[in-house]
């Protein structure tokens, strides 16, 4: 366990256990340097405790950077909650969960995550106060969308030195709660828009909605266009898809694009631009967290401005540098989480 720690820098490890309730929790806080750990609770099966820890390692780290490059005074953590095959009362076992993030006095800030719901954190807050994405908190996909949007604009401008994206062919994999959003706002700028989804009735609504392209799923990522906005699952960006890409910049909202850090250096091998994803998809994080320190609105649309920034000030620094985005962004945040 404590290579584990080590290989991944991770500050400390909690766990806990409630045989009432069939809870079993780790909290992995990676990093508090820049702030309290802020990242969401998974609530999951998993096929083993190796497996659950390793999630929460993983995770915890990735929400260290992206908070980092968000420019937002918060650290990275995670939340796994193992799902036992039989929950007899969800709801106390989410406030046990409250009562155990209460002794770690706002070290670490839960969110909702995979599994878990907005009612899960409603239950939380009834034993603390470092919980955000409660009912009453909004949901904060609209502004991962936002965020995405204006970093294709930036990734545009890098790409084609013109950051208005009327006639601009957009492919977007995934019409999620983000891909949807994310469409309105590239349809009012006058974008062209592929799409595909498993969920063939999203397809057809942003068909007539947008006028958009539809795609048959396996067909979306080989499709000519000028930008792929993955917005579905990670790991699409793999040995096998980079061959068959036809796309000049990869700009969307999916965590964990990357099947592995090598694929960022395939991608420059071919000469397409890759956003990367934890830095353009870091809008929902901005306003969770600025929600919570109880900022309004407009500071939040304010911060959001910086996702484009960043994005930019990496794609300069990876074009003089001659190297990947993503490696650059990496080390970026490394800088401002490992100061010397
Ligand atoms: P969502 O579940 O609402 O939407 C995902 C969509 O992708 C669904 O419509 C699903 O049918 C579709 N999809 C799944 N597999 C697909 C495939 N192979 N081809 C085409 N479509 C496929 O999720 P979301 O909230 O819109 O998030 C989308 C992505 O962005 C996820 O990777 C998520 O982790 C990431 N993200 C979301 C937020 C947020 O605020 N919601 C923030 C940061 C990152």
């Amino acid at each position: 366990m404590f290579s584990m720690m080590s290989a991944s820098r991770l500050e400390s490890l909690h766990m806990t256990q409630d045989p009432a309730t069939g809870l079993r929790a780790i909290i992995a806080i990676h990093n508090t340097q820049l702030g309290p750990a802020l990242g969401g609770c998974r609530f999951l099966t998993y096929p083993d405790e190796q497996a659950a820890l390793r999630d929460a390692l993983r995770l915890a780290q990735g929400m260290s950077y992206k908070a980092a490059l968000a420019g937002l005074a918060q650290g990275g953590g995670k939340a796994v909650i193992m799902r036992p095959p039989h929950v007899n009362d969800r709801a106390a076992l989410f406030e046990a969960f409250g009562r155990f993030i209460e002794t770690l006095k706002g070290r670490y800030i839960t969110a909702m995550d995979s599994g878990t719901t907005s009612a899960d954190m409603d239950c939380i807050a009834q034993y603390t106060q470092h919980v955000t994405s409660t009912t009453s908190a909004g949901d904060p996909s609209p502004h991962t969308a936002m965020g995405v949007y204006s970093g294709i604009r930036a990734t545009a401008m890098a790409r084609f030195g013109c950051d208005e994206l009327e006639g601009i062919r957009v492919a977007i994999q995934g019409l999620g709660h983000v891909g949807y959003a994310l469409a309105a706002h590239l349809h009012a700028a006058g974008a062209e828009l592929i799409v595909s989804d498993i969920d063939q009735g999203r397809v057809q609504l942003a068909v007539e909605e947008f006028g958009a392209k539809a795609m048959p799923t396996d067909e979306l990522l080989s499709t000519p266009c000028e930008i792929l906005s993955p917005c579905g699952l990670g790991g699409v960006l793999n040995t096998e898809s980079v061959t068959r890409l036809r796309c000049s910049a990869i700009a969307g909202a999916a965590n964990n694009q990357l099947a592995n850090p090598e694929i960022s250096d395939a991608l420059q091998a071919r000469g397409i631009l890759y956003a990367p994803d934890y830095v353009i998809n870091a809008g929902g994080l901005i306003y969770v967290a600025l929600q919570h320190q109880g900022q309004e609105l407009p500071a939040i649309t304010a911060h959001l401005a910086r996702i484009s920034q960043r994005l930019t000030e990496i794609f300069a620094h990876a074009q003089a540098d001659k190297r990947p985005p993503a490696r650059v962004a990496d080390a970026l945040a490394e800088r401002l989480l490992y100061p010397k």
